[in-house]
């Protein structure tokens, strides 16, 4: 008779590697990068749904030349509205028509550069789920923060800041903790520190929205994320993969943290 794990073992969410390309790259350049990507995608089976996040400029020629099944594609942004007279806006209707299926939201740099508030990252959030867009949520403390212990009740508020959603909404979401202090700076958390907190944030999805909703939804690590890292961070029983920003700039070390699950 066939070994059943005890059901408490298994584990029902997906783990994801999202590739965010930030602004990086021309047309031609990412055509190539995401092509390369995907054709070696298609010569191994992933253990893992994998995404690209490209600027909007790239969606649809990305689109192009991907697999559906193989990848999945992503802006890195959306409107808070609609439509309408907001120029340079791209709405989550626009992203959604390209054939895109997820979007980043409240990344650290839009948080941080772009004064980016827990209302507007609401409105986004709402504009993506009408649309039929799945969110991959950033939320992460500065440095600041952490050195003074805070990062808990730091993270705590920015998922807070999605409560409003109906529980059917809110397990749509992906989660990203990304602590700014790791982005981009080759300074990545510990897996134990990444777990920490993973295991904090799904504590405070299930205070709200209960344990069934918790357990399903993918928290993914991201900071300084790489080939050499990736395996010891995913074997965390809270981490279920990576937002990747440097690394996924170049198909090998991309591919490097996708095997990661292998
Ligand atoms: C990011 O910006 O989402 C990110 C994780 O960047 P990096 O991997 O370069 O630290």
């Amino acid at each position: 008779m066939a070994h059943k794990e005890p059901e408490n073992l298994i584990k029902m969410r997906k783990n994801i590697v999202a590739g965010n390309w930030k602004m990086n790259t021309t047309v031609e350049e990412g055509v190539e990068l995401a092509s390369e990507v995907n054709d070696l995608l298609k010569g191994k089976k992933a253990n893992c749904e994998v995404v690209v996040c490209v600027p909007f400029t790239h969606l649809v020629p990305v689109h192009g030349v991907i697999d559906e099944g193989v990848m999945g594609l992503g802006a890195e942004n959306c409107s808070e509205h609609d439509k309408g007279a907001y120029t340079g806006e791209v709405s989550a209707s626009m992203v959604k028509s390209t054939g895109a299926s997820h979007v980043i939201l409240g990344h650290s740099e839009r948080r941080q550069y772009f004064g980016e508030n827990n209302a507007q990252l609401l409105a986004k959030t709402k504009q993506a789920l009408a649309n039929g867009l799945t969110p991959i949520f950033c939320v992460g403390e500065v440095l600041e923060e952490r050195e003074n212990g805070s990062y808990n009740d730091v993270v705590k508020g920015q998922v807070e800041a999605l409560f409003e959603l109906s529980p059917e909404d809110f397990s749509k979401i992906i989660i990203a903790y990304e602590p700014v202090w790791a982005i981009g700076t080759g300074k990545t958390a510990t897996a134990d520190q990444a777990q920490d907190m993973h295991a904090h944030i799904r504590k405070v999805i299930e205070d709200k929205y209960g344990k069934e909703i918790a357990d399903n939804t993918s928290i993914l690590y991201g900071g300084s994320c790489k080939p050499s890292n990736a395996k010891e961070l995913f074997a965390k029983p809270d981490v279920d993969g990576g937002l990747i920003g440097g690394a996924a700039l170049k198909a090998d070390s991309f591919m490097g943290i996708i095997e990661a699950f292998d």
